[in-house]
């Protein structure tokens, strides 16, 4: 093969189907894809929304990978033969007290700043917006420009149009196989040998226990617990995604809701407990008060690939031939599309895209006892 995909989240999933696009003979291994953090997000593309007091280099990167959406995803559904459930639905951030309110007019004068593309709204207007909204919101902020795509919808799709381009799906547990100092392919469960090329390490926050990877490519990626809710009730309840207080609650637009989500480092631990759930929906229907009315279907916990500056890891690694593809964090799905782009190009012959350079794993490597 040209290139072995180990891990087959939205990141390897993405990373395959481009390389295939691009005329290379891959396969991804993974026991069950789809079935990590990808299979729990809620699936903000929310750039604008999530942009960070002095992270002006971050937000212009999820920018660009957000600006790619719409061609992305044509060109999915294209080769997948089915909707991935993105939908430019915007993203309306509210104010439920005077706290909340200072916040949200420092969050909107740092946007304005930054000349990004917000509205801010009286009372009234937000509650014009989405009667759903309880009477007690003091005021918005409209984020038209962030959107929403189905994560489950998109994984069933990128796994799709992977099998119609000829990308091999092995269900297996994959160990690297590294020869003569460079990454020669992958070997499975039952001892089957893949050779490639190429080896793209995106097994999420498993990335640094994947057996065979020497160990100074270990990507640092760590666990990062996410419980989130789904739930099924009033299709007219709210419009666009609603966010305030420490939720986000997502509407798909045909009845179904999503509640999320909490961020909690406990290791690889996947319970989901009382107290998140009462949380999440105590300050949920605080926003919404319908959302009382709805039908739980599924509580659950998700584990983010996390880095130790929470940006990705994505790039050369030492081992001639093994690229690394992980710690997305709390945005996998929005920089699928810049993550994919790149490593799909280099997979290909090109360099690394200047700018995806500050995402290289190398930050976080010690050469002769000095940080590089
Ligand atoms: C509650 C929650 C809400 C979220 N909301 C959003 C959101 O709104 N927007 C957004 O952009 N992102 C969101 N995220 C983050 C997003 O889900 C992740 O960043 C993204 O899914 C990471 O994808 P991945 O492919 O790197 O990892 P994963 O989806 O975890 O995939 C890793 C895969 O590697 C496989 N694997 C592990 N070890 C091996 C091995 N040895 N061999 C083969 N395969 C292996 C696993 O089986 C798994 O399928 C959310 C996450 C959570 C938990």
């Amino acid at each position: 093969m040209d290139a072995a995909v180990i891990g087959g989240g939205v990141i390897g999933l993405a990373v395959a189907w481009r390389a295939a696009r691009a005329g290379l003979s891959v396969a991804v291994v993974d026991p069950d894809p789809g079935s990590g953090a990808s299979h729990f997000a809620a699936g903000m593309i929310a750039p604008v929304g999530e942009a960070e007091f002095g992270e002006e280099a971050v937000i212009a990167i999820n920018r660009n990978s957000a600006a790619r959406y719409p061609s992305f995803i044509a060109e999915l559904e294209l080769d997948g033969g089915r909707s991935a459930g993105y939908r430019q639905t915007g993203t309306l951030h509210v104010a439920i007290d005077a706290d909340e309110q200072v916040a949200l007019e420092r969050q909107y004068r740092y946007r304005q700043e930054l000349e990004l593309p917000v509205e801010r709204l009286t009372s009234r207007q937000t509650r014009d917006l989405e009667p759903g909204l309880s009477p007690s919101i003091r005021g918005g902020m409209l984020v038209e420009s962030d959107h929403q795509v189905d994560p489950r919808a998109m994984v069933a799709t990128l796994l799709q149009a992977c099998s119609r381009l000829g990308v091999q799906i092995h269900r297996s547990r994959a160990s690297l196989l590294v020869e003569s100092g460079r990454a020669a392919g992958v070997s499975l469960d039952r001892g089957e040998r893949i050779e490639a090329s190429s080896v793209v390490l995106a097994a999420g926050c498993w990335s640094g226990a994947v057996e065979g990877v020497p160990d100074e490519d270990r990507p640092p990626a760590r666990p990062v617990k996410g419980q989130i809710l789904r739930l099924r009730g009033a299709p007219e309840m709210i419009a666009r995604t609603v966010r305030g207080g420490s939720v986000y609650i997502l509407p798909r637009g045909d009845g179904r809701v999503v509640i999320g989500g909490t961020v909690e480092e406990r290791g690889f631990d996947t319970s989901v407990t009382a107290g998140a759930v009462y949380e999440l929906l105590r300050e949920a229907r605080a926003l919404v008060p319908d959302v009382a009315e709805l039908e739980l279907l599924e509580a659950s916990a998700g584990l983010r690939p996390g880095s130790p500056d929470n940006m990705p890891m994505v790039g050369d690694s030492t081992t001639p031939g093994l690229i690394i593809a992980t710690g997305h964090y709390r945005n996998g799905y929005l920089l699928a599309p810049a993550t994919a782009d790149a490593v799909a190009s280099v997979l290909a012959g090109d360099a690394w895209p200047e700018a995806t350079r500050p995402w290289s794993p190398s930050r976080f490597r010690r050469t002769a006892g000095v940080g590089t």
